[in-house]
């Protein structure tokens, strides 16, 4: 079933405004995080692997990640460089500078997408960040908050609270740059009332995109070792399908739905197994869409 008939892709959004396909590459340009390396904290957020976020190298210039990427995807005429791995504004502006110079220096590159935590967006960041749109990129600063419940954020090991979150959205409000805010459904300890609290409290706020992803529990997480010791409840493909689309019928049409669910890998993924692919949650929120009322019918 096709997504974009209920919902506001991002490659709904993109091909309308560029007036053909899009992609988006993701990258890994060899960041750290401040969670894992001490800086923030230690042992990173509960639910995180290091394997399972990309399979690109960061050894490997971005020029030719971004080669790789498109190779194995269907070609488009233009793409989007998303600095996906880690914490991708963990660096000195140089350095960030530089490699999100590498990437636009592309042709086809027209925009960035970088993935960072809240609590990393430096002013300096955003200044550069606002300097790439005044250039005409399509620009996208996604921040991971993943509840906007401190409780549930203490108990996953986030390192930051709900007001970080706020406070890096109203420094990306000033330099007018889009933010696309990355949300878990299922985390520990949380029902789906605490997933439509935490997407009320964003949209109270104000933001641009929503990334939902359900719990999963990939290899070499601190969940995983938990699953193997006592188990990790996850959600049914069902109980995410309903959750996810209450979320996006109570979501504005202009909010751009960069994903509705997501995947892992076989070796990495340790559950919920209708994660392994991408067209199980697709269909079962498509469905459920159609049924009930498509994107911003309950706002
Ligand atoms: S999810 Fe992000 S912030 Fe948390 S440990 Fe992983 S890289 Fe760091």
């Amino acid at each position: 079933m096709q997504l974009d008939r209920y919902v506001t892709t991002l490659g709904k959004h993109l091909k309308a405004r560029y007036g053909e396909r899009v992609r988006k590459l993701a990258l890994h340009a060899g960041f750290s995080c401040p969670n894992r390396d001490g800086s923030l904290g230690r042992g990173g957020c509960s639910f995180c692997s290091v394997r399972s976020f990309s399979h690109a190298d960061p050894r490997v210039a971005i020029g030719v990640q971004l080669s790789q990427r498109k190779a194995e995807m269907q070609r488009a005429a233009r793409y989007l460089a998303y600095f996906q791995a880690y914490t991708s504004t963990y660096a000195e502006i140089e350095d960030l500078q530089r490699l999100y110079e590498e990437a636009t220096a592309h042709a086809d590159i027209i925009g960035l997408c970088v993935g960072t935590r809240p609590d990393c967006v430096p002013d300096a960041v955003l200044e550069m960040l606002a300097g790439y749109r005044l250039r005409g990129y399509e620009v996208w600063l996604e921040l991971g908050l993943q509840s906007a419940d401190d409780a549930t954020l203490v108990r996953v090991n986030r390192g930051h609270g709900f007001a970080a979150y706020a406070d890096a959205v109203a420094r990306a409000r000033l330099h007018r740059i889009p933010v696309c805010v990355h949300l878990i459904v299922g985390l520990p300890g949380e029902s789906a009332a605490a997933s439509l609290v935490t997407h009320q409290r964003v949209l109270e706020l104000g933001v641009q995109g929503i990334k939902l992803h359900p719990l999963m529990i990939v290899k070499g997480s601190q969940l995983a070792v938990e699953h193997a010791r006592q188990g990790v409840a996850t959600l049914s493909l069902a109980e995410y399908a309903a959750t996810a689309a209450e979320l996006i019928r109570r979501t504005p049409t202009e909010v751009v739905f960069h994903r509705v669910s997501a995947t892992a890998r076989a070796p990495t993924l340790i559950a919920p197994h209708w994660c392994y692919t991408a067209w199980p949650a697709n269909n079962a929120i498509c469905r459920d869409l159609a049924q009930n009322g498509a994107q911003g019918s309950r706002v």
